[in-house]
């Protein structure tokens, strides 16, 4: 039966895809190789750098985050390199698995997915590893399946305190243009992202932002790669083309997405999920639920994950939110599924959506029996209402 009114789409991404983008998109697909394009590809491809906060390249495929996943690795490692990884949930632990498939040696700092990569432990492992036998270090920055933030500044300065000379890499598939980023002063070396989170498009575009000690590794990595391969991109790229069929409308969207976030100011863009997230966590606590991220300081502003009371299901408590009040909330995934749902909070989004999503999810959780305080949007109101003064104040 059809559904009158907005669908919620709070997933933690895709998220929902603004108008003005959409419009963006639906422009004719001009010729890839023509003369008109190299403005919709330099635009693209100069933009990108300012929101990875790089002066170095930036490379655009035509694929989705784990693509770019598997790009960082073969463009810069070799069979039977050692990657250090931390298992900071779901999306970690499929990075990893990528990374074993390539035959590299993938090794992983357990983690308890409550909370981000932590810099001490990375740090000890490094200094342990006199022969330099590691060559690469793999964190998620914002990782999806938990709603916790890896401190990348932080392993940074652990992988210089070790005094070693792996590489770098960040997935910040769904931090970019969402959390604070910085590629070139946080030294990072490869940084893996995507289009359907904070950059508001569809699926089907991701990134590697690449250091120059990437390129450099590039020169005498021997992982197989065609698709994949920098030197392929970077000729064509030099004057806004690409070296086959580029997602053209996707790069309307995206020069499009590029120029919202600027208009809005990105340490706006940055501030408005972060303040999103505390009102979020508040709504939770109220209700007397538990957040799954338990570090303090690396909760989310993308997302919320929320542990279910024992006895119930996540599942289904989300498939009669999404019948009753037509929202799409994300699901636990892995080893957290049916325990965990999701709240996503990113993208093109504002207090009234923010309090809608609450307001779903709060009647939800009526409907569907799970025992809960009533009054969670109130208490998530009062948050938005303090954080504003609070911001007013220190303007
Ligand atoms: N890494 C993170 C942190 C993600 O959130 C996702 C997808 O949600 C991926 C990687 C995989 O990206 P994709 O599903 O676009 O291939």
């Amino acid at each position: 039966m059809r559904q009158a009114g907005l669908h919620f789409l709070q997933i933690p991404g895709p998220s929902a895809v603004p108008g003005r983008i959409l419009r963006a998109i639906s422009a004719q697909t001009i010729d890839h190789r023509g003369p008109d394009f190299a403005t919709v590809g330099k635009r693209a491809l100069d933009g990108l750098k300012t929101i990875f906060r790089t002066d170095e390249h930036v490379i655009i495929y035509p694929a989705s985050g784990t693509g770019a996943w598997e790009a960082a690795l073969v463009n810069t490692l070799s069979p039977g390199d050692r990657v250090l990884m931390f298992e900071t949930g779901h999306f970690a632990t499929l990075w990893k698995k990528i990374a074993e498939k390539l035959q590299l040696k993938a090794e992983f700092i357990e983690g308890d997915w409550r909370g981000g990569a932590d810099p001490d432990q990375i740090e000890a492992r490094l200094a342990a590893d006199k022969g330099h036998e590691i060559k690469a270090v793999c964190v998620v920055h914002n990782e999806t399946s938990t709603g916790s933030v890896s401190p990348i500044a932080a392993v940074r300065k652990a992988m210089d305190a070790a005094n070693h000379p792996a590489l770098f890499m960040v997935d910040t598939i769904s931090g970019l243009a969402s959390l604070d980023y910085r590629h070139d002063e946080w030294g990072v070396d490869v940084t893996v992202s995507g289009s359907q989170k904070g950059l508001m498009l569809p699926p089907g575009i991701s990134f590697n932002a690449v250091s120059k000690k990437a390129l450099a590794a590039h020169k005498t990595a021997k992982l197989q790669r065609s698709y994949w391969d920098w030197a392929d991109m970077l000729g064509p790229n030099a004057t806004g083309y690409f070296p086959y069929t580029p997602s053209t409308n996707l790069l309307y969207g995206l020069n499009e997405a590029i120029d919202m976030l600027h208009e809005e100011g990105l340490e706006n863009v940055f501030a408005r999920h972060a303040r999103h997230g505390t009102a979020a966590r508040a709504a939770v606590r109220h209700w007397g639920l538990e957040v799954l991220c338990t570090q303090q300081g690396q909760e989310s502003g993308v997302l919320t994950a929320v542990l279910m009371p024992e006895g119930h299901s996540a599942d289904q408590f989300r498939a009669s939110t999404l019948k009753h009040f037509n929202i799409s909330l994300g699901n636990g995934l892995s080893k957290v599924a049916d325990r965990v749902f999701r709240i996503g909070h990113l993208g093109d989004f504002n207090d009234l959506m923010l309090v809608a999503t609450l307001a779903g999810v709060e009647m939800g959780l009526k409907k569907a029996g799970v025992p809960h305080s009533p009054g969670g949007v109130g208490a998530a109101m009062e948050v938005l209402h303090d954080l504003e003064l609070k911001d007013m104040a220190a303007e």
